[in-house]
């Protein structure tokens, strides 16, 4: 079906789109804290978000709700290709971006819970479980010195039979880690936008946009156009439709939630064969995603969608490894799209002198994504 054409009123052009200071395209966590942070700023200016969904529809409705900030294989990884100052300024970023996100929203608005993130090693994963080992007190140094905690890492092998896994030799604590409830940090951070008088605009797609001595020209999938002064572009792993050549490349996720489990003994955040698993608690569920690993052509898309080779293989990992012997049923399945780039790091930058880019969030966005949106507003003042 072709997308609906039509031509602005004198009405709509007049009460909606007229005397707009900055227009935010995208309202997932980026985008709302971007308007929020900068009606902070200047309470007076009007400020927009357009949306292309009904709903924010990317990453930030569909994550996994981690507040993490850097489990130990995560950051061995990012050591092989970052210097270890980067890697360490990403972990404080990810830290003052939780810290953030809690102060603007509160931790019973996003119902976070400390119950602390863990890594899984089975027996195979003995010679990295080893390396991890090693780094735990230099590890514990370091980002002891970010979090203000004395020893982030820890062994908690005692721990494994209360969860009930099979096949899993050792367990990683990070105490310091943490969960939200997705949807109701985004159900927060509308309602904070509201209040603060942003106007949030759904089901309008940007096509193209362009930089123009009369202001940014933001052409419509309806086909009409506005000009305005400024712009952010918070559309994360969807940038190359709109910015094509940016260098954000998509990938998406698969995730299933169980139906309730009945004394489900699994609680807290895990991560498993080097973060491309990830399972956690959830109203007496389990929700489990990841996989991109087996397919990551395929996944290197920006269109929603299954895989069935990804989802066989996290069922067979949630019955064999996760909940073994258990009758599982499967609720619902759903999938989201990422930005990732050549480099772990978001993009907060000028493109031109109006428009300004905060983008390519990796899987981090819970973490960083409140303080890459405040920097993205300060650009755009
Ligand atoms: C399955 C999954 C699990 C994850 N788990 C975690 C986790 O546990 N912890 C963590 O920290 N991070 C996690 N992440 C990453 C995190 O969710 C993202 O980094 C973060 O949500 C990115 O936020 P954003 O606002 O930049 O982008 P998005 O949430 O993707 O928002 C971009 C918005 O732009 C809109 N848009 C796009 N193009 C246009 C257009 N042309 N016109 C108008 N609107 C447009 C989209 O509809 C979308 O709503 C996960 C991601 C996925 C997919």
């Amino acid at each position: 079906m072709q997308p609906l054409k039509y031509h602005l009123s004198y009405w709509e052009r007049e009460t909606f789109f007229k005397d707009i200071d900055l227009v935010v395209i995208g309202s997932g966590i980026v985008g709302l804290t971007a308007a929020i942070h900068y009606k902070s700023l200047r309470p007076k200016a009007k400020v927009v978000v357009i949306e292309r969904g009904a709903l924010p529809i990317g990453a930030s409705t569909r994550n996994a709700g981690f507040a993490c900030f850097g489990s130990m294989t995560e950051l061995l990884d990012d050591l092989t290709h970052m210097s270890e100052d980067t890697v360490l300024g990403i972990v404080e970023k990810r830290w003052r971006g939780l810290q953030r996100l809690r102060n603007l929203i509160g931790d019973e608005a996003l119902d976070y819970k400390g119950l602390g993130g863990y890594e899984m090693f089975t027996e195979e994963e003995e010679t990295i479980f080893q390396q991890c080992l090693e780094r735990i007190p230099d590890f514990n140094e370091k980002i002891g010195a970010i979090t203000g905690r004395k020893s982030v890492y820890s062994v908690v092998d005692d721990r494994l039979p209360s969860f009930g896994f099979r096949g899993v030799r050792h367990l990683l604590l990070n105490e310091a880690e943490g969960q939200v409830n997705t949807g109701k940090m985004m159900a927060a951070l509308l309602q904070k936008a509201r209040e603060a008088g942003v106007d949030v605009y759904n089901g309008l797609g940007i096509k193209h946009l362009e930089d123009t001595s009369r202001g940014v020209e933001l052409e419509t999938e309806y086909g009409w156009s506005i000009t305005v002064p400024r712009v952010l572009v918070a559309v994360n792993g969807f940038a190359q439709q709109i910015m094509p050549g940016l260098a954000v490349q998509p990938a998406r996720n698969q995730v299933l939630i169980t139906q309730p489990i009945a004394g489900l003994p699994v609680e807290g955040c895990f991560h498993y064969d080097r973060g491309y698993y990830y399972f956690r608690n959830i109203d007496g569920r389990i929700l489990l995603g990841g996989g991109r690993n087996l397919a990551f052509d395929t996944e290197a898309t920006d269109q929603f969608g299954s895989n069935e080779l990804i989802r066989s293989a996290l069922v067979q990992l949630l019955k064999t490894v996760i909940c073994p012997g258990r009758q599982i049923e499967i609720d619902t399945w759903w999938s989201g799209i990422l930005g990732l780039g050549p480099v772990k790091k978001p993009i907060v930058e000028k493109a031109s002198e109006n428009v300004v880019l905060a983008l390519r969030l990796s899987g981090m966005g819970v973490a960083i994504g409140t303080l890459v949106g405040q920097e993205g507003a300060e650009l755009s003042i």
